[in-house]
């Protein structure tokens, strides 16, 4: 039978930090609940990181996780100018070239999506971005700023969508509370029933995501000290079970 929830992982840096642990320790553990519930997740991994770890995302690829893109420095795109927004994803094509992997999804850092960057996908082949996180209160939190670009994807469809002649929108579901790590942190399992029954109504087919950081011990994170990982993980296994 088909997972009712796709799994995703935004591959990077270690948050605040120039390390690489959740690249190198956080995956592996993420990969053992993977393997046991038979999912074949999408990782969005950075072009820094891909360069740098290549033989871990050619083995996972092999084992027939889909290898995407999040951007090659994981800076804002809606910070970048045009031409420098274009170097960015010539740098990502050029990098897959290398690879047997195809050029498939996008999720900008920080989901910085916008329209031009949107245009630069479309351009260079990609099939599909996965920015986009409709209905989510939690991009308010910086208000004012950004507020045009958050604006739009409050209100953006929640289903998966054309949005561009080659192009397809693979939205982040959220039902005010993003469908993402921290809540799976913050919620009991009960509760996490509950939201994806919720969820279900409104969404096909969910995207969970996570970030590589969020599978080790962030030793300067009161998230983590609070929430830990390894309730994340059993959380995110409980998740798949239900998927
Ligand atoms: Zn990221």
């Amino acid at each position: 039978m088909p997972n009712k929830i796709i799994f995703s992982v935004d591959v990077e840096k270690d948050i605040n930090q120039d390390s690489f642990n959740g690249v190198l320790i956080g995956l592996k553990n993420f990969e053992n609940i993977c393997d046991k519930n038979n999912i074949r997740p999408v990782l969005f991994v950075t072009g820094e990181v891909l360069e740098k770890f290549s033989k871990i995302f050619k083995r996972l690829y092999k084992k027939g996780w889909e290898i995407s893109s999040h951007g090659y420095t994981h800076k804002r795109f809606d910070d970048l100018s045009n031409a420098e927004k274009e170097k960015e994803i010539q740098k990502i094509v050029k990098l897959y070239s290398k690879f047997s992997f195809k050029l498939e999804g996008f999720r900008a850092p920080q989901h910085s999506i916008d329209k031009r960057t949107l245009d630069l996908l479309n351009k260079y082949g990609f099939k599909y971005d996965s920015s986009y996180t409709p209905l989510n209160l939690f991009q308010f939190l910086f208000f004012p700023q950004k507020i045009v670009l958050n604006i739009r994807g409050f209100f953006s469809p929640l289903n998966e969508y054309k949005i561009r002649s080659n192009l397809r929108e693979k939205p982040c579901p959220s039902l005010l509370i993003p469908f993402v790590s921290l809540t799976m942190r913050v919620l009991p399992k009960p509760l996490i029933k509950l939201y994806l029954r919720i969820l279900n109504i409104f969404y096909k087919k969910p995207i969970f995501y996570a970030h590589s950081w969020d599978f080790i011990e962030l030793k300067n994170s009161k998230i983590d000290r609070k929430f830990p990982h390894k309730n994340l993980l059993n959380k995110i296994d409980y998740l798949m079970s239900l998927s």
